[in-house]
């Protein structure tokens, strides 16, 4: 019987890079079903102000499993993002985020031979992102940041575990706790409390900037990092720059009851409608969702056939060999395809 999701087409590319993905998993006998949900800016505009439908909500709630295409955040005040929303309402506490380095997209770290195989776990809820602010005057705002014990350990035990499960030997927790003694002193005093239940896995810890500067210089050293919110997305981008930028840049954002699985980046609005995005960091995120549901098999197939095709310097515009003309979203899937 086939495995039932929920899927989001998203906005901008959204809809182009997702029809390439399922076309994909359709030619690799992906044994999945899909329920289509109502998410994004037009829900937004309809009125509904969390972004989605109640029937979206019901479906998610009931199939435990969302894979999603980007989605606009309407600007203006009093809008909350869906993305942080989803995550919020569903207490998807752990962004994994994967990084690797791909033959045939050229970084100056494949070039020096390099490889880099690492994975950023940011923790999803808390932080700055309850957007607790103010004005105290026209020239004062003031924002909250919240880290909580429980809130940490969760997020710090998933760290290990995927750790533990991926093969790594070591886990690093990035912090800025010379300077915000509570908030990030109690992240990481979690952590090292927590790390002393993983004996198998060496621990350590490292300041968010000397973390930045040794990414850039030898981003080799690092298996698996564990952050705060707003610091593990902003070391994340600079990951996501390392292997060949946000196209390559695959998500899972995992709860106890509900995970989410999409890419890095946005909705590309630059470039939507046109056919030309990149589906791979897409891709990514579900090879990912397909191992996370065991579905191993067809997750190596279609990364064996993404990474040959990929070898074969065949690309979108926004990254690749510029000797070599681009191909657009459907002729890049065709060749995944064909590479099956
Ligand atoms: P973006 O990631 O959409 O685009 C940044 C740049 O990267 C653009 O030049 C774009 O063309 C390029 N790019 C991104 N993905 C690409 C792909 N697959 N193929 C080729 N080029 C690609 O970031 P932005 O412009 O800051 O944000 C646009 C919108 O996306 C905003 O409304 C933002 O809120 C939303 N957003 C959504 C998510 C999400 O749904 N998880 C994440 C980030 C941003």
């Amino acid at each position: 019987m086939k495995t039932k999701i929920a899927v989001a087409k998203g906005d901008g590319i959204g809809p182009e890079i997702m029809a390439a993905v399922l076309r994909i998993f359709e030619a690799a006998d992906v044994q999945l079903d899909y329920e289509y949900v109502e998410m994004g800016k037009s829900y937004f505009d309809a009125g509904h102000s969390t972004g989605m439908t109640a029937q979206a909500k019901e479906t998610i709630e009931r199939l435990g499993l969302l894979f999603k295409g980007p989605m606009e955040t309407p600007k203006g005040k009093g809008v909350k993002s869906i993305n942080v929303t989803a995550r919020k309402v569903w207490n998807t506490y752990a962004n994994q985020r994967d990084f690797r380095s791909l033959n045939g997209v050229n970084t100056v770290f494949s070039k020096a031979g390099i490889p880099i195989n690492l994975t950023i776990v940011r923790e999803n809820i808390e932080d700055t992102y309850g957007g607790i602010e103010h004005l105290l005057t026209n020239d004062v705002a003031v924002g909250r940041r919240i880290i909580t014990r429980p809130g940490s350990a969760q997020v710090i035990r998933y760290a290990f575990e995927m750790a533990r499960r991926k093969g790594y030997t070591k886990l690093a927790c990035g912090h800025k706790a010379n300077i915000m003694k509570l908030t990030d002193g109690l992240f990481l005093e979690t952590f090292q409390e927590i790390a002393k239940e993983y004996p198998d896995i060496e621990s350590s810890d490292i300041i968010v900037d000397d973390l930045c500067m040794k990414l850039v210089s030898r981003p080799e050293q690092f298996q698996a990092i564990v952050l705060t919110n707003l610091q593990g997305d902003i070391v994340s981008d600079l990951c996501a720059g390392l292997v060949g930028g946000l196209g390559f840049a695959p998500s899972a954002n995992i709860g106890d009851n509900i995970s989410i699985f999409e890419a890095v980046h946005g909705t590309a609005p630059d470039i939507a409608g046109r056919g030309i995005a990149n589906p791979t960091a897409l891709l990514l995120s579900g090879i990912l969702m397909l191992r996370y549901l065991g579905f191993t098999t067809a997750a190596a197939n279609i990364e064996n056939s993404l990474l040959y095709t990929l070898e074969q310097g065949i690309h979108t515009g926004d990254f690749g060999d510029k000797e070599i003309p681009s191909v657009n979203t459907d002729t890049f899937a065709d060749a995944v395809i064909a590479n099956l």
